[in-house]
Formats: C-alpha cells, structure tokens, sequence
C-alpha cells in the first residue's frame, strides 16, 4: 500500500467517522481530515433509530451507547391544548429487527466513540484542524488542498475522497455540485432544561401539534447521564436573535407550554436554520458525497444523521470492494442511484409531512390528521407499516431494491 492509496474523508462528524470505522473495518486505509480542533458538542441530533444501531453493532459503539443512552420504546403524538393524541409502539418492529426502539444520546458522544475506535486502528490517521480548501482529481486519484489551523497550507493525495464536511461543503462546491431545494423562513430554537416532562405522561420522545407554537420534546442523557430535556419550537423569522436566545425568554417560552416549568432552569439555548435539500449527484468521479453535504432536512423525526451513517455503510461496503479489486468501479454508482432516490422519496417526505402535520391551521385538517394517528396507533398491522417507515427501515429496503 502507498500513501496514495488511502480514502480521504473531508470531515469528522457523524458521516465522516461512521464512513472511516466501517472503511477500516473492511481493511481500506482512510484519513480523515476535520477542519475543527475540539468537538462540536452544542446541542444537535440526539436519535439512533434501529437501522443505525444494526449497523454500529460490529464495532462496539451501539453496545456503547446502550451504556450511556436512553431506550425510547414509545414515543407520541401530542396537541398543545388535548394532551396525549397517540402513543406509538416501536415493539411491534421485533420481527423486523434486533433494537425495536430509538435509542437517545447526544451527537459529540456517538462521534467521540466513532473516533476513539477509528483512531485505534492502524488503517486510520486522523487529522484535526486541517480544512479541505480545494480539491483536483485525474484519472488516478483525488488531491486535496489543506489549510492548516495554523494557516499553512500543504496538500495530500489520495485514491477516492469523501465530502463528509456537512451542509456547507465545501467539497460538494468544489465539484460545482448543485444543492437544489429550500429553506424554511423560521429558524428552530431548542431549549435544554431541567424540566421533568415525565410526571406529565410525556414519552421521551414526543411531538406536540399546534398551529402557532408546535413543538418537539426528547429525553437526552446530559452531561452527568442523569437525564435532561430538549424542545424544539418554531421562531418568528423577524424575531431577533439575542431576544430569542435570552434563558429569561426561553423560561417564558417553556412556561406557556407547560406552566409547571418555571421551577425549572434553562440550561442552554440554540437557534438553527432549517433547509431541505438534496445534492443533484452524490458521486462525480473518485468524488463522493455522504451525510449532511448530501442532504439536509429539518430535524422532525429524527433522520438527518441517521440517514448519513446509512449513506456512510452503503458507500463503505461498495467502495471497500472496489478498493480490493473485487467489483467494477461501476458498483459506486449504484451508491448514488439508491442514497439520492431515497432521499428524495423518504427523508424529503417525511420530514416535510412531519412539519406540515405539527403545523396544520386548518381545524379540520388537524382532526383529520389527529384521527389518523389514532386509528393507525389502534391497528398493530397499520402501526407496523406506519412504524417501519419512520423508524427509516422501509426507506433501507426500498434503497436495496434499486439495481
Ligand atoms: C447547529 C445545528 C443543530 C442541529 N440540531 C439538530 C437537532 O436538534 N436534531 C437533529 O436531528 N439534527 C440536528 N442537526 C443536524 C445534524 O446535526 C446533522 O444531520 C448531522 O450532524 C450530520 O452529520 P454530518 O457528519 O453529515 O455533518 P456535520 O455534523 O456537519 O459534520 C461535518 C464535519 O465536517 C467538518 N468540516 C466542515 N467543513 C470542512 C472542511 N472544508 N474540511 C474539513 N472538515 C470540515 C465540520 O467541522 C464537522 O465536524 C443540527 C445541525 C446543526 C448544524
């Protein structure tokens, strides 16, 4: 093996490091190249759904984050003024897999538990505080242009490239690769508080409907694995942002959803933009896309990570056997062809309809909806159907399906 030989991967997150554990696992040399120099543990995904946890298995990390998540077997549909409309039970997907329930814990823990094992790996260097500034690729290989954190620049060459480095990417750009869809006009504001929802008769996982002030609310691990909340709501797009990041505001917030929270302290607040969109190729040449440089969807239900470490095994697995000689370069095509059609028809679809069903104004819209829930909860066999296209199950199988 040469230097030359390795698979690059522009990017750290959860893409990049799930990509680099499941290359190295199957014998390819990898080196990561993450632009930041510390974690990025703001607040962001917070949900393993079980295609992730099947798929994390080998290494250890889902043994892992048993250890220090929360399992969510149910988790609800809710409206801001009636309570509990459905409660939905993720146990009827035993026969469809080993982990029948989401599994909860921050996103900087599960990249931390990537990377610890990649970095064991004597096929993986990683690298923090290099930027993948540029990058020119000919009939052999793929080189790239590095800006070092302390403002060097040098270049390192490589056999294939991931742009894992999310949804700014800069690798995406550089292959003028269009990013076509649209952006939400408001911004999402997740509050973190110490506010037990529980007593409540909310699940760890819930989606609260409103037409005004909708929210989500989920169970995560903390800092000290003893449990705290995050919610998500909808933001004026004309509001400020220092007004909408003020604790005293985010109390305020909280307290009209649920007057009992004022005893409670807001620990921490951030404020997002929301896009929906997916990458017109995912592969140009020894070039490729995965994770959030691919697609980005608002956070409703959960998806956007896990959908990158499904893009990160489906790339691995073809690519490893291209990379040992066993299949035609032709095989990474079909990474494109399924990743990019699914995104389209499941991850694009539901997280649109989950917004669109938070939101509804139309009063009889919202009751129709809100019947639906109820009598698809109520039936085990429509609860199934229902459950293994939100628990991202069905999109899996139907990506397997294209040739
Ligand atoms: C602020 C924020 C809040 C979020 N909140 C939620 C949430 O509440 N719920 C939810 O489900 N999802 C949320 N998401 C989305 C979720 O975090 C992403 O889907 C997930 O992180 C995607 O993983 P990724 O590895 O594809 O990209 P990223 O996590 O963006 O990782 C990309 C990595 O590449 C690095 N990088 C960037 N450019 C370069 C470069 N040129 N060279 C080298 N390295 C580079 C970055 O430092 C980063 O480590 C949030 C995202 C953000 C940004």
């Amino acid at each position: 093996m040469n230097a030359s030989d390795r698979v690059l991967i522009a990017g750290g997150g959860p893409a990049g490091m799930a990509a680099a554990l499941f290359l190295t696992a199957r014998g390819v040399p990898v080196t990561v190249l993450e632009r930041s120099l510390t974690p990025h543990d703001d607040p962001r995904a917070a949900t393993y759904h079980p295609p992730s946890l099947e798929m994390l298995e080998a290494s250890g990390v889902t043994a892992e984050l048993h250890e220090r998540g929360i399992v969510t077997r149910t988790w609800q549909y809710r409206d801001r003024r009636e309570g509990l409309v459905a409660e939905f039970d993720l146990g009827v997907l035993a026969p469809d897999t080993r982990y029948p329930y989401r599994l909860q814990c921050e996103q900087h823990k599960l990249v931390a538990m990537m990377e610890r094992r990649v970095a064991a790996s004597p096929l993986a260097v990683v690298i923090h505080g290099a930027e993948v500034a540029g990058v020119a690729q000919d009939a052999d290989g793929v080189t790239v242009e590095l800006l070092r954190a302390d403002g060097s620049r040098d270049s390192l060459r490589g056999a294939w490239l991931i742009g894992a480095d999310g949804g700014r990417s800069a690798v995406r750009k550089s292959q003028g690769i269009d990013f076509k869809g649209f952006t939400w006009p408001e911004r999402f504001l997740v509050i973190t508080t110490t506010f037990d929802f529980e007593p409540l008769g909310f699940a760890y996982s819930c989606y609260t409907m409103d037409p005004v002030e909708w929210s989500a609310t989920f169970k995560v691990p903390g800092e000290d694995g003893r449990g705290i909340w995050r919610c998500v709501f909808p933001t004026d797009p004309e509001a400020d942002e220092a007004g909408l990041l003020d604790f005293a505001r985010a109390a305020d917030r909280l307290a009209a959803f649920v007057p009992g929270s004022r005893a409670a302290r807001v620990v921490h607040t951030n404020l997002y933009g929301v896009h929906q969109r997916v990458a017109e190729r995912y592969r140009q040449g020894r070039v490729f896309l995965a994770g959030d440089a691919a697609h980005v969807n608002n956070p409703l239900g959960g998806m956007g990570l896990n959908f990158g470490l499904h893009d990160a095994h489906s790339l691995a697995e073809r690519l490893a056997k291209v990379w040992h000689g066993e299949a035609p370069d032709s095989l990474l095509d079909q990474y494109d062809r399924q990743r990019r059609a699914v995104a389209e028809r499941y991850l694009q679809a539901q997280t649109i309809s989950n917004k669109q069903t938070l939101e509804e104004r139309d009063p009889a819209q919202r009751e129709l909806r809100k019947a639906e829930m109820r009598a698809t909860a109520a039936d085990p066999a429509r609860a199934r159907q229902f459950l293994l296209r939100t628990a991202m199950i069905e999109g899996l199988r139907a990506a397997a399906a294209i040739p």
